[in-house]
């Protein structure tokens, strides 16, 4: 059936169109949910309230026809769904070209590795890694991690503990409690494991985009993605759930929620949710984030530097090269937290000099024409309202991962926030999203 059809039918408000599942999200996990119960024969309809797939990630084709990600991108270290996702769906995994260690770069000036500056920020780690294993006393639930850094001695230590806290997290230090911070440490393995390349979080990279792989799960759904359907009530009963959605009404035996908690927040219940649910919802905000990529012919800094930094001048930025062997130069920049919102009063001109202005005493000049430009603020986005993840809000702990997958009668919960591995990342996607449809398959076998 065609999606105009498709459409066209659920828009008799009045006739409920009944399909045995819906999924509501068409992002990594709702995709991947979808996908097992079509392969099943079961019934599916996705409706997401964007016009495109992919949630918080997003492809792009470059002007020099490389493709690039403004959302996630990374197959971190032991990531192997995500791995095998990429192979099954025709995509060329590669390895992210990086050195041992970023460069610290604090205006025209590099921060020599055996510095007082860096002798603090190191001990700084280690106390949290520490902390992380020992387990967070419960009075840090109020202790924002703004405040726990104002006792480490040194302004550039400071910056650079502020700095990698907020890009691996995408927090506002001061709504982030040190347990939340602490419990993240220690669910994600290790400070070492969040923060590095090779062996971390950020090793490998998908040649066409990752973007691409929920471009193609959707196509494979043969038209069953409703998109500008954005889910407002479920009304749900003894029997199943019924979803009111910018495409029309639906009347489904089973329903998934693939939406990260907070944004799931703006669908209305009827009955009301269990209060454990609402709290999730309501305790948690989405990060901020800005990522741009610049394009160059190629990646010209290699042969002067390495082009993985840490910028510790207002915006606070993480660049890494994520340029595709042999291809052209991909320079990718996050900026997270207070600094990302900051640039959202600047025009896309300013915003580019803004960010490429401090690497050019690192890179050399070249590095501020680059050949393409792609920039995305996520905190804008009303669809998916920011991202990596959902954050825990100051005070609270519910959104500390994996956030609760406990079903409501009819209704299951997907997301990388549920997952019990990786979650926050693609990964965690993936296995939340295989989960709720073997929970699905299991309750309509019943
Ligand atoms: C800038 C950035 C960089 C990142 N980098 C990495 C990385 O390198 N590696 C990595 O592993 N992870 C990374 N991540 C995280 C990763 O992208 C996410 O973990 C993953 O994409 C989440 O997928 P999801 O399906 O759980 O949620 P989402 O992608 O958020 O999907 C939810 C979907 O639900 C839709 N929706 C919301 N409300 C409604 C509604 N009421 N009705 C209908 N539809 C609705 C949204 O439009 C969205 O499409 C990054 C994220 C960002 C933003």
């Amino acid at each position: 059936m065609t999606q105009k059809k498709m459409n066209d039918m659920s828009n008799a408000e009045d006739v409920p169109r009944a399909i045995t599942v819906a999924v509501i999200g068409a992002g990594m996990a709702g995709l991947i949910a979808a996908r097992e119960l079509h392969r099943r024969g079961i019934d599916v309809v996705v409706l997401e309230s964007a016009a495109r797939p992919g949630g918080r990630m997003l492809a792009e084709t470059t002007a020099l026809g490389s493709r690039i990600d403004l959302g996630g991108q990374w197959i971190g270290h032991g990531h192997h769904r995500f791995e095998t996702l990429a192979a099954e769906l025709g995509a060329t995994v590669f390895r992210m070209h990086t050195p041992k260690r970023p460069e610290i770069v604090d205006g025209d000036s590099r921060i020599r590795n055996s510095s007082l500056a860096i002798a603090a920020a190191t001990t700084g780690l280690l106390a949290l890694e520490i902390a992380a294993r020992l387990g967070a006393p419960r009075a840090w639930k109020t202790q924002t991690v703004r405040s726990w850094l104002r006792h480490v001695p040194g302004r550039r230590a400071r910056r650079l503990l502020e700095l990698l806290v907020s890009v691996s997290t995408t927090a506002d230090l001061d709504r982030y409690s040190m347990h939340a911070f602490l419990e993240m440490i220690r669910y994600q393995g290790g400070l070492t494991a969040m923060l590095s390349t090779a062996g971390g979080a950020q090793e490998s990279l998908v040649l066409e985009g990752a973007g691409t792989l929920t471009e193609r799960l959707a196509a494979e759904l043969e038209g069953r993605v409703v998109f500008d359907s954005v889910v407002t009530a479920l009304h749900r009963d003894e029997t199943g759930v019924t979803v009111h959605s910018a495409s029309g009404t639906y009347r489904a035996a089973e329903v998934i929620v693939a939406v990260p908690p907070p944004m799931a927040a703006r669908i209305a219940h009827h009955p009301e949710l269990p209060t454990a649910r609402n709290q999730l919802q309501d305790n948690t905000y989405m990060g901020s984030v800005y990522k741009a990529i610049a394009v160059y012919d190629r990646p010209f800094w290699r042969g002067r530097a390495h082009a993985e930094l840490l910028v510790l001048t207002s915006p606070g930025m993480a660049v890494f090269d994520t340029s595709p062997p042999g291809g052209p130069g991909h320079l990718c920049v996050l900026i997270a937290g207070p600094e990302a919102r900051n640039l959202d009063g600047l025009d896309s001109g300013a915003r580019r000099a803004a960010v490429l202005g401090p690497l050019s005493a690192h890179l050399g000049p070249a590095v501020l024409k680059p050949a393409g430009w792609h920039e995305k603020p996520w905190h804008l986005d009303e669809n998916v309202g920011g991202g990596y993840t959902a954050l825990p809000d100051i005070g609270h702990d519910e959104g500390s991962f994996p956030a609760s997958s406990e079903r409501v009668g009819h209704l299951h919960w997907a997301g990388t926030e549920t997952a019990g591995e990786h979650a926050g990342y693609i990964e965690g996607a993936i296995e939340s999203g295989e989960r709720a449809a073997h929970e699905v398959i299991e309750t309509l076998s019943e």
